[in-house]
């Protein structure tokens, strides 16, 4: 049993000991038939929320008006207990206007699914299935509670939870469910956008990825939420450098070689090439995409942007986006750009992205791996060492304010990376000399 489980299982017991009745609910009993560890474990009951506030001493409010109450047990957790509900009409698409609480049996009527809708009651270890849920469990499949097509109306989020339930279990949605999910796709778009994002990076970072894409392209979801992403399909791209098919195949591929991603290397996989769709050229006799990294890169801090993505999420997105193609030639890179490269704060996440890339192309890793060996060989170094040199020395040398400070200091710097320069005297001596010759040269300063 986990932690989660035996504090739900003390709420239960004090709740019963107080005459309720009182039950583990929804996903973690779920899991737990499944032989999944539950640590999400939610309390369903008949004690209306006053009753469970009075009862334990630690609890807080997250929505009272739905029956949910927090309680901060003695084992450290927060579960969340809600009173049995029955759910009246539902007025935008997504929340019902009323709620009245029931029994347990209505309040499983309610739920979503009828593998979410399963109450657990740990004194006489029995299951309660009033929808048929464990027969759906078995036949592996994710099945609406009641009429779906009403089911989704109701609650158009459902159809997102229903692919990523889909593809957490491995399970295939029932025929009638589907049918309705087909038929009310499009409706999604009246999701708020947080939402969205949410359950489509709890997609990209679960079990499956690939399939829940697959699953909602043939829907009609992603249509409706990444157009950009449904348009990678049919991209057709040079076989020699991508045996694998068209540039969707190659990012499902990618997603389905992730290990354990985070969300942000997961949407840097996701949108990695969907700069390509926008750049598609064919000349001399080849399909060609040039500069799709930086378009890409716009693209991406769109679309991310438009999903209310926080501001961190977009930029390292971004950065990974455009920077992709760079890895391409790494093992003849200049000392000097190799070292900005593996000092970029985004290097690690890249350099995952780069290996996925590969992996689901041609499967060569030879940069990947001259790039650890990079790794280890500057593992004691500092990513980059100080400068040798700054503006102030090249002021007193004489030069005057201007673009011209920021070349010559790039100047020094990629020969202090190249291992060109000993130290700061050395530096001093090639801006000195530098200088003295474009005064020559010219008669005067070389700002101009
Ligand atoms: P997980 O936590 O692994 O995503 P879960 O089944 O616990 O899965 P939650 O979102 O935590 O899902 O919701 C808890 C339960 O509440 C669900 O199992 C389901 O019974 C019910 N539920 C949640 N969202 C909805 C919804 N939109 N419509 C109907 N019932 C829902
Ligand atoms: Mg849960």
């Amino acid at each position: 049993m986990t932690v989660e489980e035996k504090a739900a299982d003390g709420l239960i017991e004090g709740l019963c000991r107080a005459g309720f009745t009182a039950y583990r609910v929804g996903g973690a009993v779920r899991d737990r038939l499944l032989g999944y560890p539950a640590h999400d474990v939610d309390v369903a009951t008949d004690a209306p929320p006053q009753a469970v506030r009075e009862l334990f001493p630690n609890t807080y409010s997250v929505g009272e008006s739905f029956g949910v109450i927090i309680v901060h047990t003695p084992e450290g957790v927060d579960v969340e207990v809600a009173t049995f509900r029955k759910d009246s009409e539902y007025a935008d698409g997504r929340h019902p206007k009323e709620v009245g609480f029931s029994d347990s049996a209505t309040d499983a009527r309610r739920r979503d699914f009828t593998i979410n809708a399963f109450f657990y009651d740990p004194r006489r270890v029995v299951v309660l299935d009033y929808t048929g849920g464990m027969a759906d469990l078995r036949g592996g499949v994710v099945r609406a509670v009641g009429e779906a097509e009403g089911r989704f109306r109701e609650d158009h989020l459902r159809m997102l939870r229903a692919v990523r339930f889909a593809a957490a279990l491995g399970f295939s949605l029932e025929t009638e469910t589907e049918a309705a999910l087909r038929r009310q796709a499009a409706a999604i778009k009246r999701i708020s956008s947080e939402r969205v994002m949410q359950e489509l990076t709890r997609m990209l970072t679960g079990c499956r990825p690939a399939y829940a894409l697959r699953m909602l392209e043939e829907y009609g979801l992603l249509e409706a939420v990444l157009p950009e992403v449904a348009g990678l399909r049919g991209v057709e791209q040079p076989p020699q450098f991508h045996p694998e098919g068209d540039v969707w195949k190659h990012t499902l591929l990618m997603l389905e070689k992730m290990a354990m991603p985070d969300p942000v290397l997961a949407w840097s996989v996701l949108l990695h090439d969907i700069g390509k769709p926008l750049t598609h050229e064919y000349t001399d006799g080849r399909d060609r995409f040039p500069n799709h990294a930086p378009r890409g890169a716009e693209a991406t801090g769109e679309i991310l942007k438009r999903l209310k993505a926080s501001s961190r999420w977009v930029e390292d997105t971004m950065a990974a986006v455009e920077n992709h193609m760079n890895f391409m030639h790494v093992t003849q890179m200049r000392k000097s750009t190799l070292r900005r490269l593996l000092a970029r704060p985004t290097f690690p996440l890249e350099l995952e992205l780069h290996r996925l890339d590969c992996a689901a192309s041609h499967a060569k890793l030879d940069g990947y791996c001259y790039l650890l060996d990079k790794l280890a060989e500057l593992a004691d170094q500092p990513q980059l060492p100080p400068p040798l040199v700054n503006g102030h020395d090249l002021l007193a040398m004489g030069q005057k304010p201007g673009p011209k400070i920021g070349e010559l200091l790039k100047w020094i710097e990629d020969l202090q990376l190249n291992g060109e320069l000993e130290d700061r005297e050395q530096a001093l001596g090639r801006l000195r000399d530098f200088i003295e010759e474009e005064k020559a040269s010219s008669g005067e300063g070389i700002d101009d």
